[in-house]
């Protein structure tokens, strides 16, 4: 047994214990000591810790307690084996226990630490949610109030009412002791008071535009606190109490009530805007709150649409009765048009049936009055019955021809005829005058002229007899010559000016015919007016000439009526003068194969 030997005990067994519990005592008090070195990290690291003094306290009771324990090295005293043992086996455990606290210590701060921040951020950040779960409610209410207000406001287009209607609800909503809106006077200089939600409106309350106060207002988007002794805030009487209302005022842009002449504040048309002046309670001690600010300012941007709206309607409105009043007066020209044409009508019926009538007896009377004898004296003046009865009839004739045309109840006739008969026709009727006033009338008809064709037989003679009837009629001397022939759509683009727009038809042609003369011509002057209907008395010309101004009026119709153009040259007075018309003819072969 030399290793019993070995380990021979060198210690007494009451010497052991004793020196178990010191070595057992000097690690309890390092382990004491380590803790709260531990601990002080912890509190530093932790910042947001809330209990650190209860920590510090905790701290010094451990050191405390380590240093007894490291005292009580020095104050060993031998006891009975008994308690000896009890005691060491007490340290022993101690011992053991404090240091595996204090190693565990060393672990489990780090995890403590981010536990607690993590606990301290979440704390924020739901701190964070909160506050802007609040800001998101107080929109909505925002929201709400505003659209309520709208709602209110644009329920009506009358400036009035919604002025009313704004100053009532922005009271109710806000609880306000008064709110009141002043516009733009008329001078432009002032602004008054012009609605009062509480009060009654004292008299003569304006505010000069110049104070610098109302162009702080106008030059500000946001509504802003005013003081109470303002006089834009002196819209109630100012009682002794104790504390002043808080008064906030804002400008409520008067947007295109400028565009616009207004019927009541015409003045406001333009420079200025208008300002809302809102107050709280006397005496409640409330302040005005952001959201409540911002409510009132897009409240007076509202009011500022809705009154732009009211002005446009009542200026649409004003356009509407101005319309209305511009019907009536045209309703009654109408009447009044329709009874002149009643009354032409009429006598256009007596023209018809009352004089021609007498007159037809007198040309036949005449005419057979002429066939007896009578003196040269009574046949003369027979002659002359029988001339101005005809003269007569012609112009009965003429202004019936003119007045169907003119009111569209003339239509053509479409029937063939023989086209080479009606021009030798005229030239018949005509020759006879031609020879009395020595002038040659002659007749050229173009190879290819057709023998017949399709038309208004007697209104195209009555052209060409008023065209080769002018014609000898101014002029004295010389000769009148009528040509005719047929002319392309072509061709008569180049010759008939650029308003006529010449069509070919299947089974169509148009003549050219052109009169001509060595008369009296006419001026440039007189020119324009030759087409229409009783011009004479602004020509100038020819007052010897018995004439109507008729004829070639009802030419032009008739002519426009055959789908052509008629038009008349000179070269000036006393160098003669051509009349030329184009009209659209139907070709007799295509109206048998199309009819016979
Ligand atoms: P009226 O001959 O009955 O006066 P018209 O309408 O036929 O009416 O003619 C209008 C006017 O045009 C005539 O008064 C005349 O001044 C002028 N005029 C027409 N044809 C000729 C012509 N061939 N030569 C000169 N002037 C003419």
């Amino acid at each position: 047994m030399e290793g019993c030997d070995c380990i021979e005990p060198q210690w007494h067994p009451d010497e052991l214990l004793l020196k178990y519990q010191y070595i057992s005592d000097f690690f309890i008090a390092l382990a004491y000591f380590s803790i709260p070195l531990e601990l002080i990290y912890f509190v530093k690291k932790s910042s947001f810790f809330p209990y650190r003094w209860v920590l510090v306290q905790f701290g010094a009771f451990i050191v405390l307690c380590g240093a007894t324990h490291l005292i009580s090295l020095w104050t060993f005293v031998p006891h009975s084996k008994m308690v000896a043992l009890v005691m060491t086996v007490a340290k022993v455990s101690t011992a053991v226990v404090s240091c595996a606290t204090a190693l565990t210590l060393v672990h489990i701060i780090p995890d403590l630490l981010s536990v607690k921040m993590r606990e301290v951020f979440l704390k924020n950040k739901a701190e964070a949610l909160d506050r802007e779960m609040g800001h998101i409610r107080t929109q909505e209410a925002l929201g709400r109030h505003v659209r309520m207000l709208t709602h209110e406001i644009r329920s009506t287009l009358d400036r009035h009412t919604i002025l009313k209607t704004t100053l009532v609800e922005l009271g109710r909503t806000l609880n306000l002791e008064e709110c009141a809106i002043w516009m733009p006077s008329p001078s432009g200089v002032n602004l008054q008071l012009s609605h009062t939600l509480r009060h009654p409106i004292p008299v003569g309350c304006v505010v000069p535009i110049s104070l610098p106060i109302v162009n702080q207002i106008f030059s500000s988007n946001h509504a802003m606190i005013i003081q109470h002794t303002s006089p834009l805030a002196r819209i109630r009487p100012i009682s002794g109490r104790y504390a002043p209302p808080e008064v906030v005022a804002v400008r409520v842009p008067l947007l295109h009530v400028s565009n616009f002449q207004m019927i009541e504040w015409p003045e406001v048309s333009v420079k200025s805007d208008a300002v809302m002046v809102l107050m709280l309670p006397p005496d409640s001690a409330r302040k005005w709150h952001v959201h409540e600010l911002e409510l009132v300012e897009v409240v007076a941007d509202q009011v500022a649409v809705a009154l732009s709206h009211a002005s446009i309607l009542e200026e649409s409105m004003r356009a509407r009765d101005l319309l209305m009043e511009q019907n009536v007066a045209l309703d009654l020209a109408r009447r009044d048009a329709e009874m002149a044409i009643r009354a032409r009508n009429d006598f256009i019926d007596v023209m018809n049936h009352e004089m021609r009538t007498p007159i037809e007896a007198m040309v036949a009377l005449s005419s057979l009055l002429l066939e007896t004898e009578l003196s040269s004296e009574q046949r003369v003046m027979v002659e002359t019955v029988l001339r101005s009865s005809n003269l007569l009839v012609t112009l009965i004739n003429d202004v019936l021809d003119l007045s169907r045309l003119e009111d569209g109840s003339m239509g053509l006739d479409n029937a063939p005829f023989n086209l080479h008969s009606v021009f030798h026709e005229v030239i018949n009727l005509i020759k006879p005058i031609g020879e009395m006033k020595k002038v040659a009338v002659s007749l050229d008809l173009a190879s290819d002229f057709p023998e017949s064709a399709v038309g208004d037989e007697k209104r195209l003679m009555q052209i060409i007899l008023n065209l080769v009837g002018n014609a000898i009629k101014f002029t004295k001397e010389g000769w009148v010559s009528v040509t005719a022939s047929v002319a392309g759509v072509d061709s008569l683009k180049d010759v008939s000016g650029s308003d006529f727009f010449p069509v070919s038809a299947d089974g169509q042609f148009y003549i050219l015919v052109q009169v001509k003369d060595t008369g009296c011509g006419i001026s440039p002057q007189d020119l324009p007016y030759i087409f229409t209907a009783f011009a004479q008395s602004q020509m100038g010309a020819k007052k010897s000439y018995d004439g109507r101004g008729l004829g070639l009026a009802i030419c032009k119709r008739f002519v426009g009526l055959m789908e052509g153009r008629i038009w008349v040259e000179s070269e000036g007075l006393g160098k003669g003068c051509a009349a030329t018309f184009i009209v659209r003819l139907g070709s007799p072969s295509m109206q048998t194969m199309i009819f016979g």
